[in-house]
């Protein structure tokens, strides 16, 4: 028994045992009305058993209703994690990148790194599927050692990854950027038992001030990105 249900449990024999002595008490003081002992037995033991147990279930019962609550709210957190997360890679799923970064406080200001693995049709073509997968996970744990621990990342398409860097300046977001694109380029990437490769991406940066919606800030560096592409991919380019 806990020492809580055991505190419950007293204070409401306690309660019962005064409010019944209170009583008998009372009526007793009128005149005529003499209460055998037998009787102040009774009506003093037979509350407090009945009150002991009823209070002991009740305890017993409130405990178990506190512990199925805290497992729902570990659940849910989990069920929260988990609805976030993109299962292949571990980053952050599209909705769950955007909602962290939309959860942030609105003075937040920031860069949107939207990044594109070049020619990566052209693994799957000559490796197969399950080495493309292997690919994404080789680039996504790459990105994660790359950025700042409070970065956000995620996959946000097939081959297309969101990296988000609040309360960085110009200069800054572009540095990491750089750091990744280069982080990719020189790390050796294992698709088969065998045979590794090297891959490229592509950046396309904007601004992202937390008072504008991430969706205009995604148009952007979306449209950056598509510059870096047409301008020979494996290169940043910051929108107009
Ligand atoms: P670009 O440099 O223009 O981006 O060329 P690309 O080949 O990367 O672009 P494209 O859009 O033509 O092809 C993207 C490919 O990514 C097509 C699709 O099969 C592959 N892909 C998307 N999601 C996944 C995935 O989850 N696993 C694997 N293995 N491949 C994927
Ligand atoms: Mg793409
Ligand atoms: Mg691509």
């Amino acid at each position: 028994m806990s020492p809580f249900v055991g505190k419950r449990i007293l204070l409401s024999v306690t309660f019962c045992t005064v409010t019944t002595v209170v009583t008998l008490l009372f009526l007793s003081s009128f005149p005529g009305l003499k209460i055998p002992p037998f009787y102040w037995g009774v009506s003093v033991v037979f509350p407090i058993i009945l009150s002991s147990l009823v209070s002991w279930k009740l305890a017993k019962q409130s405990e178990e209703l506190c512990e199925l609550n805290q497992e729902l709210m570990r659940s849910h957190d989990l069920l929260k994690v988990v609805a976030d997360s993109d299962s292949l890679t571990t980053l952050l799923n599209r909705g769950g990148f955007f909602r962290h970064i939309e959860a942030l406080p609105l003075g937040t200001s920031g860069w949107l790194l939207i990044i594109d693995v070049d020619r990566f049709k052209s693994i799957n073509d000559r490796f197969g599927h399950r080495a493309g997968d292997k690919a994404l996970q080789s680039i996504a744990a790459i990105m994660k050692m790359t950025v700042r621990p409070h970065d956000y990342i995620g996959r946000i398409g097939g081959e297309e990854f969101g990296v988000y860097l609040p309360e960085v300046d110009e200069a800054k977001a572009m540095l990491i950027a750089e750091r990744l694109r280069h982080q990719v380029e020189v790390t050796p990437v294992p698709v088969t038992d065998d045979v590794s490769i090297h891959m490229t991406i592509s950046i396309g940066i904007s601004k992202a001030q937390r008072n504008e919606a991430i969706t205009d800030s995604l148009y952007i560096a979306d449209k950056a990105l598509y510059s870096a592409k047409h301008g020979g991919r494996n290169q940043i380019r910051r929108a107009a």
